[in-house]
């Protein structure tokens, strides 16, 4: 059985909070994992970090395919060679209506831990370079309006705490 968990959005502590390191995988990291993804699939979304659901582990899904099938489950992922910075729109399940230009590394190789507990290596490139660089910021609790200039960041913060106040965040 799988639940659709509750996104944080942006105010929430816990998308500021330190991950920590997983290591054993056990039933508890797989329900983790496949409540993730049920919960990625009811959105928009191409990517979800545990903390956006409330957990401090290093885990992430991303799936940049349009059809929404073979999804990627990266358990303690690190980038291991980038190359290229490029600009490219970007949004997040945690800042649902904001969409941004943030420069980003072109191509990366990442390596990660998979469900079976195999180490495995991805080379991605484009889109999906970007999705797996913008989780693994969520695993380190950087979000990405970071990447903005400040006077751009500032105004975004000013917009959500006036949404925050309405009650429409
Ligand atoms: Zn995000």
């Amino acid at each position: 059985m799988t639940t659709t968990l509750k996104i944080r959005k942006y105010g929430d502590p816990v998308l500021r909070k330190k991950t920590e390191t997983i290591s054993e995988i056990d039933d508890r990291v797989k329900k983790l994992a496949y409540d993730m993804l049920e919960t990625m699939y009811s959105t928009p979304g191409v990517g979800l970090a545990a903390p956006q659901v409330g957990v401090s582990l290093r885990l992430c899904i991303v799936n940049a395919d349009i059809n929404r099938k073979s999804p990627i489950i990266m358990i303690n992922p690190v980038i291991v060679l980038c190359e290229n910075k490029i600009s490219g729109e970007e949004g997040c399940l945690s800042f649902p209506g904001f969409y941004e230009n943030i420069k980003r590394y072109e191509n990366i190789i990442a390596r990660y831990i998979d469900l079976k507990e195999k180490m495995q290596e991805i080379k991605a490139q484009g889109f999906l370079s970007r999705i797996i660089q913008h989780e693994i910021d969520h695993l380190d609790a950087k979000l990405f309006i970071d990447y903005l200039q400040e006077w751009r960041r500032k105004f975004i913060e000013r917009k959500i705490k006036r949404n925050m106040k309405t009650g429409k965040w």
